[in-house]
C-alpha cells in the first residue's frame, strides 16, 4: 500500500543484517509500500564504520543478533558517530523485555521480523521525525544567535557612553601638555595618546554602528593617508621581530568611504596578521589600481601576511559570527570588515595556504584624487584674548577639562555643570562673549538655555555639543538672532580651538 505524507526523497537505509534473504525481503516491503530508497547491507562492527564513515544514511534498520556482532553494538556504534540518524531494531525474536532494553539504549522503534506490515510507516516516521528534530535544532542555532546578537547591542549600547566619558581625556589632556612643554619627546607621547583616544573612540563608534547596522556617511579617502594613518596606528604595537611594509603604487588612489570604518577594516586585517605570525615575519599592506572582470579600474587593498595560514575548514567559516580559533578571540572581526567592504560596494576575497601565510585583498571602486591634496597638518589656532568663555557640561571630566585647555589658549573661563548654574553664572558675571553648551544638559535644555540668554540680551555665537551619531539638539529651535555652530562629540581640542576662534570671528 503506498504511503500518504510529503515525499522524503530517496532514502540512504542501511541494513545491519546477516542474512541476505532476509535484508531483501525488508527492501522488497519498504520499495512495495511506495518509498524510494537505495540499500546497503553489513553485518559486522568494522564494515558497519566504514558505510558510516563515507556518510550518514537516512536510517539504519538491524537485526538484533548476527554470529560477532549485535544489534546493540550496531546502536552504539551509530550514535558515537552519528548521533541523530534513527535506528530501528528489526527481529524475529524481540520479546518485551528486548524491546524495552532497545528503546532504553536509545533505539527509535523496534518491529517483528514476521509481522512487519509496520516496517515502511515506521520508517518514513522515524525519518521524519528525525529531519524535523534537526530543522528545530538549526532555527533554535539561529534564534540563539539572533539573541545573542541582541544582547551584545543592548550591552554595545550601554558601554559606549560610559567608555566615550573615560576615553574623553585622552583626547584633551594631551594637548594640554603640549601646551604646557616644549620637550618634544613629550610632545610625541602625547600623540601617541592623543591617536589612542581617537581610535578608541572611533572603536565605540564602530561597535555602535555594527550592532545598530547603521551605515556611516561616506567620504574621499586618499588612500596614502589612510595607509599613512592606519601605518603610525601599527608601529605602537608591532612586534619586533616583524616587519612592516607599506606600498600605495599611485599617490592619487582614493576611495569612497567612511574613513574610520575603513581604517578599521585595516587594522582588523593586519591585527589578525601579527597574530598569525608569533615567530614573525613580513607584513604588507600593498594598495594598487587592477582591472576587475570587466573591464573596469578597481582599487585593491592587499593585507598579506607570511603567518600560519588557514586550511580549507577554517576558510570556508571564516566570515561566521563568533567564529574564532583563538583563545580569546571574539569572533567578530571579519565580520565586520565585510560588512564595511560591502556598504562601500567593495568584495574581499581571500587566499592562504597553512604554513605559508595568507592573503586578504580588498576591492573597492577607483577613485582618482586630481586636485590639490589637502595638508596634513592642522592650521595654526589663533590664540584667545581674555575674551568670556562660558561653558555648560553635566559631564565633569569633560567640564574641567574644557576649561583648563580654553583658559591656558588665553581665554576667561566659566564653567556650570547644568543650565541652571549657567544662568546664576550670567546673573551675577554677566553675559558671555561666546557659549559652549553640552546638548544632554540638565535643569534647562540647551535650546531653553539659548533662548533664555537670548532674552537677557545675548546675541553671541553658541557651540553645540552633539552626538555625533544622534544629535538631539533641533537646530530649527534655536533662538533668532544666536548664531548656533554645531561641534560632534568626541571633542579634540584643536576642532575646539578652532571652533572657538571662528565663533568669535
Ligand atoms: P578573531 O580574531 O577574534 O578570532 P576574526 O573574525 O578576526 O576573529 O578572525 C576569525 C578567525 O579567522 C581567526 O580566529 C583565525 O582562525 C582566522 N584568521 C583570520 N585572519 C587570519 C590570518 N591572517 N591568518 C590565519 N588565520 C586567520
Ligand atoms: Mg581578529
Amino acid at each position: 500500500m503506498p504511503l500518504n505524507g510529503n515525499p522524503l526523497g530517496t532514502l540512504r537505509i542501511l541494513l545491519v543484517e546477516d542474512s541476505p534473504e532476509d535484508a531483501e525481503l525488508l527492501s522488497d516491503q519498504i520499495l512495495e509500500a511506495g518509498l524510494a530508497a537505495s540499500f546497503e547491507r553489513v553485518d559486522q562492527g568494522a564494515a558497519m564504520r566504514a558505510a558510516l564513515a563515507r556518510g550518514a544514511p537516512d536510517i539504519v534498520l538491524s537485526d538484533l543478533s548476527m554470529p560477532g556482532f549485535s544489534g546493540y553494538e550496531a546502536l552504539r556504534i551509530l550514535r558515537e558517530l552519528h548521533p541523530r540518524v534513527p535506528f530501528i531494531f528489526v527481529s524475529g525474536t524481540i520479546g518485551e523485555e528486548n524491546a524495552v532494553q532497545a528503546l532504553h539504549e536509545g533505539a527509535n522503534d523496534y518491529i517483528i521480523k514476521h509481522s512487519p506490515a509496520r516496517l515502511p510507516s515506521a520508517v518514513a516516521r522515524a525519518v521524519r521525525e528525525a529531519r524535523s528534530a534537526i530543522e528545530r535544532m538549526r532555527v533554535d542555532e539561529e534564534l540563539m544567535r539572533a539573541q545573542r546578537l541582541e544582547s551584545l547591542a543592548l550591552l554595545a549600547a550601554g558601554l559606549s557612553h560610559d567608555l566615550r566619558n573615560i576615553l574623553q581625556p585622552l583626547l584633551i589632556v594631551p594637548d594640554l601638555m603640549r601646551g604646557r612643554s616644549a620637550d618634544p619627546q613629550l610632545g610625541r607621547l602625547a600623540d601617541v595618546v592623543a591617536e589612542c583616544g581617537r581610535r578608541g573612540h572611533e572603536m565605540v563608534d564602530s561597535m555602535l554602528s555594527f550592532v545598530r547596522g547603521s551605515r556611516q556617511p561616506s567620504e574621499r579617502i586618499v588612500v596614502q593617508r589612510l595607509f599613512q594613518g592606519v601605518g603610525m596606528l601599527l608601529k605602537s604595537s608591532m612586534p619586533a621581530h616583524v616587519e612592516l611594509f607599506i606600498d600605495v603604487t599611485d599617490e592619487r588612489l582614493a576611495v569612497e568611504a567612511n574613513y574610520t570604518e575603513l581604517q578599521q577594516v585595516l587594522l582588523n586585517l593586519s591585527l589578525n596578521a601579527l597574530q598569525a605570525m608569533p615567530q614573525g615575519g613580513r607584513l604588507s599592506l600593498i594598495a594598487e589600481c587592477v582591472q576587475g572582470v570587466d573591464g573596469t579600474d578597481l582599487l585593491r587593498i592587499r593585507v598579506q601576511d607570511q603567518g600560519v595560514g588557514m586550511d580549507e575548514q577554517t576558510q570556508a567559516r571564516l566570515f561566521s559570527p563568533f567564529f574564532t580559533t583563538k583563545a580569546n578571540g571574539t569572533g567578530l572581526g571579519l565580520v565586520s570588515c565585510k560588512r564595511i567592504i560591502e556598504s562601500s560596494h567593495g568584495s574581499i576575497h581571500v587566499h592562504s595556504e597553512p604554513g605559508v601565510g595568507t592573503c586578504f585583498d580588498l576591492l573597492l571602486p577607483l577613485q582618482l584624487q586630481t586636485e590639490g591634496r589637502e595638508s596634513v597638518d592642522a592650521p595654526l589656532v589663533p590664540a584667545g584674548r581674555g575674551q568670556r568663555v562660558l561653558v555648560v557640561d553635566g559631564e565633569a571630566t569633560r567640564l574641567s577639562l574644557l576649561g583648563n585647555a580654553l583658559s591656558s589658549q588665553g581665554y576667561q573661563l566659566r564653567l556650570a555643570a547644568d543650565g541652571a548654574a549657567a544662568m546664576r553664572h550670567i546673573q551675577d558675571a554677566g553675559l558671555p562673549e561666546v557659549v559652549l553648551v553640552d546638548s544632554g544638559i540638565q535643569l534647562l535644555s540647551a535650546g531653553q538655555l539659548l533662548h533664555e540668554m537670548r532674552e537677557l540680551g545675548y546675541c553671541g555665537p553658541a557651540i553645540v555639543l552633539e552626538e555625533a551619531g544622534a544629535p538631539t539638539f533641533a537646530a530649527g529651535y534655536s533662538p533668532a538672532g544666536i548664531d548656533v555652530h554645531v561641534l560632534p562629540k568626541p571633542l579634540e581640542m584643536q576642532r575646539v580651538f578652532h571652533a572657538v576662534a571662528d565663533a568669535l570671528q
